[in-house]
């Protein structure tokens, strides 16, 4: 079983993965946690190339580089694990792609869920978990210095937002809206709730 939570920074979902993950373990359901970009030693370079304030690139260049990413963590961790039984949790996944580079970066959505489709040789969450929040309450949330996607502004931010929820909408079977503004225990339980049917199929 593959779940992936994403939305803006902010809404709290490295927090909620971290938390999923030791309580599918802690309740007799192995589970790897992973995030996306990252995950794996080439994805952590690509990541901190991606998030180098000092590194310039097209929407495009960027695209590719977040799918290449996942590439390799789909083949050297996701794929590895769903296949010895685990549950994966990743922080992220293709939705992310679609709507910062497509929906708010301005590339075809449709074409990054097809390069998306490639890149992943398929793989799919069998559900997305979008934590939902008004962007300025997710920035506002921010405490660290803000890397070179953070550093895009307000009207980035409520693009990504929109995007988001219009994906949500057009595809209400593989995503579920999560109100993230309550407390991290809440949402947290919010969580476990929606997840539950999924562990008893
Ligand atoms: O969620 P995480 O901290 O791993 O994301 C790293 C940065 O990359 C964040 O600033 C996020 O907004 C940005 N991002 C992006 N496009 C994606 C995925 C993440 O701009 N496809």
């Amino acid at each position: 079983m593959f779940f992936s939570l994403d939305g803006l920074d902010g809404t709290g979902k490295s927090t909620q993965c971290r938390l999923l993950v030791d309580w599918l373990n802690a309740t007799g359901y192995p589970a790897t946690g992973c995030i996306d970009p990252g995950g794996t030693e080439l994805g952590a370079k690509i990541r901190s190339l991606l998030l180098d304030n000092r590194q310039q690139m097209h929407v495009r260049t960027e695209a590719l580089l977040f799918m290449a990413s996942r590439a390799e963590l789909v083949e050297t961790v996701i794929r590895p694990a769903l296949e010895a039984g685990r549950i994966v949790i990743s922080d992220r996944y293709l939705l992310a792609n679609v709507v910062y580079q497509g929906h708010a970066g301005d590339l075809d959505p449709d074409a990054l869920w097809s390069i998306g489709s490639f890149s992943t040789h398929g793989m799919n969450p069998d559900h997305i978990f979008l934590l939902d929040l008004p962007s300025d309450q997710a920035h506002q949330r921010l405490v660290r210095p803000h890397d070179r996607m953070e550093a895009k502004g307000s009207t980035f931010r409520e693009r990504v937002r929109q995007g988001f929820l219009r994906e949500a909408s057009r595809r209400p079977d593989q995503i579920t809206i999560v109100d993230a503004s309550a407390e991290i225990d809440v949402v947290f339980a919010n969580l476990q709730q929606l997840i539950r049917p999924f562990l008893e199929r």
